[in-house]
């Protein structure tokens, strides 16, 4: 078996079985991010001898039949994820040396069930961007074309499975950062409900939308993971109480009877033509294998970018206030006084984007300006909201394109906010609401990869699985990879 396109399911068959074991499957991985991750720059750090420590754990674990379908899976983490011990960035200068004292709780449900931690993958600073390109480690380069972006945020994690430098990744999503890269690198990309699974140990963005998921090659694979990323954690008080439901039980369900929305809003101008033909024709595909599909209307998705950017930055300009050159992280050389201290430490570690961030978000909850800008953003995310809760009485799930187009040229959107934030034009509303969405691979234009987006109704994980499980029984597009990684 060809151990670069493989999927968890299948080298977990490979493990349980001894074909392989979990140290050989580990260096594998190791050698190939030696070998190849200089061309995409996909890695921010590399922990070899945690892997290979893991690994031998690992295999104690396969040998006692005490496994899980994890046992032994190499993985990459977006550096968003705290790691005890680990050097832990969130892509920014200020982090540069941050080395986390704990672990989050997603991580340490991934470690507990036996994976393997690879590195911690580039991402834009602070998860703020849509091409990786904010990122103090450097650019990520796309594996498919390494003179065009990754998407993202979580570029890098999306980049290093394209290139099979891991089985799957974790990355973060708070408006489209894992829908989107999913999109542009050909993968599978599940953001989970709002609170499924446990934000504590995830450096915060915007805490009423960050919410980690996967990367992965197939639907089946990003089941598997949720089922042990999911769950409720004390530390996280945004975290669902709720058990979490076999989602691998229900991807063999065929699609007969299952109601898809198609929403004419999402195919309007600005959505390039070879992207929107690809995306209607696996909508038709959905059509032939079964499902019923009907239009609906999401009347106030129009407003969804203008509400996510007062929203994003407001709560990230809370966020970021911690980062003051005092208690940890980095700190400006011989400051004069206290004032010095702060204004320069900041100056100094924080990247240009979350600057601008940082300060449209503290103007937009400033005193005199809060109700114009935060409350109307809020009041605008409560319609959109209601737009989805009704919809979702009469459709199952909703499909329209994830990104506008392909992946576009490095540099070719940096000196231009709006169309990048224009990006996750598809993704931000899905993020406002709080429900799940999920990306797939839908075919290749002029040889690169288009996303097909499904959007499903609070906690209904399991379905949007079984209708991307389903489609990918039926069509190829998500087995296709980078010619210069396979
Ligand atoms: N591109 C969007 C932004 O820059 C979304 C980022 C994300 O989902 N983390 O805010």
């Amino acid at each position: 078996m060809n151990l670069n396109n493989a999927t968890i399911s299948e080298l977990h068959q490979l493990l349980i079985s001894k074909a392989i074991s979990a140290k050989e499957l580990t260096k594998h991985f190791l050698d190939r991010i030696a070998e190849h991750d200089n061309q995409i720059n996909s890695f921010i750090t590399v922990t070899p001898d945690i892997a290979l420590e893991q690994a031998k754990a690992a295999d104690r674990a396969l040998a006692s039949g005490k496994h899980t379908m994890l046992t032994g899976i190499p993985l990459a983490h977006k550096d968003i994820f705290c790691i005890d011990g680990i050097r832990t960035t969130a892509g920014s200068k200020i982090l540069a040396d941050f080395i986390a004292p704990y672990t989050s709780t997603c991580i340490d449900k991934l470690n507990n069930a036996g994976s393997i931690t690879l590195g911690k993958t580039n991402m834009d600073e602070f998860a703020m961007g849509s091409s990786n390109e904010s990122s103090f480690f450097g650019p990520v380069s796309n594996p498919w074309d390494n003179t065009k972006v990754p998407g993202g945020s979580s570029g890098g994690s999306a980049a290093s499975l394209a290139a099979s430098l891991c089985v799957a990744s974790t990355g973060t999503d708070t408006g489209g950062s894992i829908r989107q890269p999913a999109s542009m690198c050909g993968l599978t990309g599940l953001k989970p409900t709002y609170g499924r699974i446990s934000r504590w140990g995830m450096i915060a963005f915007a805490s009423s939308l960050d919410q980690a998921g996967s990367f992965t090659r197939t639907a089946e694979d990003a089941a598997i993971l949720l089922e042990y990323m999911a769950g409720h954690d004390n530390k996280d008080s945004t975290s669902l109480n709720l058990s979490v439901p076999r989602y691998t039980a229900a991807l063999s369900k065929p699609l007969a009877g299952v109601k898809i929305g198609l929403c004419s809003d999402y195919f309007k101008e600005g959505l390039d033509s070879e992207v929107e033909n690809l995306v209607l024709e696996g909508i038709r595909e959905l059509g032939r294998m079964g499902a019923e599909i009907s239009e609906i209307e999401l009347p106030h998705t129009k407003f969804s970018l203008s509400s996510y950017y007062v929203i994003a930055p407001a709560e990230c300009s809370a966020n970021l206030s911690r980062y003051d050159g005092v208690r940890y992280g980095y700190r400006c050389d011989n400051p004069v006084n206290l004032e010095d201290l702060y204004k320069r430490s900041r100056s100094e570690g924080f990247g240009t984007e979350v600057k601008k961030r940082i300060m449209v978000g503290t103007f937009a909850l400033s005193a005199g300006y809060y109700d114009a800008y935060y409350r109307k953003a809020q009041q605008i995310r409560r319609l959109i909201k209601n737009d989805f809760i009704s919809a979702f009485k009469q459709v199952d799930v909703i499909v329209g394109p994830t990104a506008p187009g392909t992946a576009f040229p490095l540099g070719a959107k940096t000196n231009d906010a709006v169309s990048m934030y224009l990006q996750d034009i598809y993704t931000i509303a899905a993020s406002l609401a709080g429900v799940p969405a999920m990306s797939i691979p839908v075919g290749l234009s002029k040889g690169l990869p288009v996303g097909l987006q499904l959007i499903g109704n609070y906690l209904e994980e399991a379905k949007l699985l079984q209708v991307a499980h389903q489609f990918q029984q039926q069509t190829d597009w998500h087995k296709q990879q980078p010619q210069s990684f396979m």
